[in-house]
């Protein structure tokens, strides 16, 4: 029998079969995929995909998944666009054994989580519950996260082939499906394949709130200060020790509230020491550095520097290197090349009825990295909230306002072409 006869295509049926599969992936491993078990999710969806007709639909060595939909338009000029979102899961909250649970018709109770009656969701601890009275909220059980990020957006782009495939009255150009690991490990396009994509154009779907779309993350750098002490021994040391382990702790005790995480929102930046190691003779601090503009990005580093220089000024022989490693860039730059990527994207969820809403990131996605690598690459809501926890959750009506807003993005992008 094939796999489309047996096998439910609704959204929320799709979502509910995806975060089953234990796909997470482990910032410890030298392998790619990180974990192997992510491939268990990848083969599922290329065997869908061939089931439904996508011919192309295959998975390669290190677990992306690329499949194409092809032009049903007699226009020649319609860009590709691409649909993308990550397979894995969050290393903060386990993965196995995911129990999802449909609460229908949500009227803004509390929802006991059964497995840990210690989890609940209140509206008041998560204020977007309100815009889902009436709605079908999917959580899991209590004791794993749910997987909505991103499994939410894979199970989107998944009905919405199989809506195309169905409805050849839907007139596009070329679609691409990608589908990748380790997202959220920072290696989600590390071996992603730009040039057998061959979009023009991309999209992934991996937003939170429904109507929302986001054209700016942050810029991010790491940061690594060594400070290189003096040591002695203890029982000797008087006026000749300078123990690397204090200076590094004056540092950190020294960065200002006003550029950290804790004391920043909106569109400031921050550094934000992540790790500190070592010893009396040698410490290193392990910085992140987050803005929009790269610009302060530079400026915030000048900022460690500087205090780094004030505490060292007590400890005459001691010394410090600094080194900066930058990680992603702000897609609003590659972005504002390409107008009307987001402009699309904008019309495509008014099209739903839903109010369409022009975000920034506070963080960085796949579509960061993409843009710089030659896909321009705004990110749209999948209906994921309070990701990476026990209390993540998502509405079927979101859901299904994401697939109906890539639906309009291909016939926008046949439209205007
Ligand atoms: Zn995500």
């Amino acid at each position: 029998m094939a796999l489309n006869a047996i096998l439910s295509f609704n959204v929320t049926d799709l979502f509910l079969r995806y975060v089953e599969i234990d796909t997470q992936s482990d910032p410890e491993s030298d392998s790619f995929p990180s974990t192997a078990k992510q491939k268990n999710l990848g083969n599922l969806l290329v065997k869908e995909l061939l089931a439904i007709g996508v011919a192309d639909a295959h998975i390669d060595e290190y677990g992306y998944v690329y499949a194409t939909i092809p032009a049903n338009t007699n226009k020649a000029n319609v860009p590709v666009i691409c649909f993308c979102s990550h397979m894995d899961t969050s290393p903060d909250c386990s993965g196995e054994n995911v129990k999802p649970i449909i609460h229908k018709n949500y009227q803004g109770q509390d929802l006991i989580l059964p497995d840990d009656a210690t989890q609940i969701l209140k509206l008041n601890e998560h204020p977007d519950l309100k815009n889902q009275i009436g709605n079908d909220i999917i959580t899991a059980s209590g004791t794993t996260l749910l997987g909505a990020d991103n499994k939410a957006g894979v199970a989107e782009i998944m009905d919405a082939c199989y809506h195309l495939i169905n409805h050849p009255e839907i007139k596009h150009g070329d679609i691409r499906i990608l589908f990748t690991p380790d997202e959220e490990i920072g290696r989600g396009v590390d071996k992603v394949d730009i040039k057998k994509l061959g979009a023009y154009a991309g999209y992934t779907i991996d937003g939170e709130s429904a109507g929302n779309m986001e054209n700016e993350t942050f810029s991010a750098d790491g940061a690594k200060l060594i400070i290189h002490g003096i040591s002695s021994h203890p029982g000797f040391a008087k006026g000749k020790m300078e123990s690397a382990i204090k200076i590094a702790s004056e540092i950190v005790a020294a960065l200002p509230l006003n550029l950290s995480p804790e004391g920043t929102s909106g569109m400031q930046g921050f550094v934000h020491p992540v790790g500190i190691s070592g010893h009396v003779e040698e410490a290193t601090i392990d910085f992140i550095v987050r803005d929009f503009e790269d610009g302060k990005l530079k400026e915030h580093e000048r900022i460690i520097r500087g205090i780094a220089d004030e505490v060292l000024k007590k400890y005459p022989n001691s010394s410090r290197t600094f080194e900066i490693k930058p990680q992603y860039r702000n897609m609003k730059e590659v972005l504002d090349k390409h107008p009307q990527i987001v402009e699309y994207g904008m019309e495509a969820i008014k099209r739903t009825g839903l109010q369409a809403k022009l975000c920034s990131i506070r963080g960085g996605t796949d579509g960061s990295r993409l843009s710089f690598m030659g896909l321009p690459c705004p990110n749209i809501f999948a209906g994921e909230h309070a990701f990476h926890g026990k209390q993540e959750w998502v509405s079927v009506q979101d859901m299904q306002k994401a697939v109906e807003t890539i639906l309009h993005l291909c016939m926008i992008w046949e439209e205007k072409a």
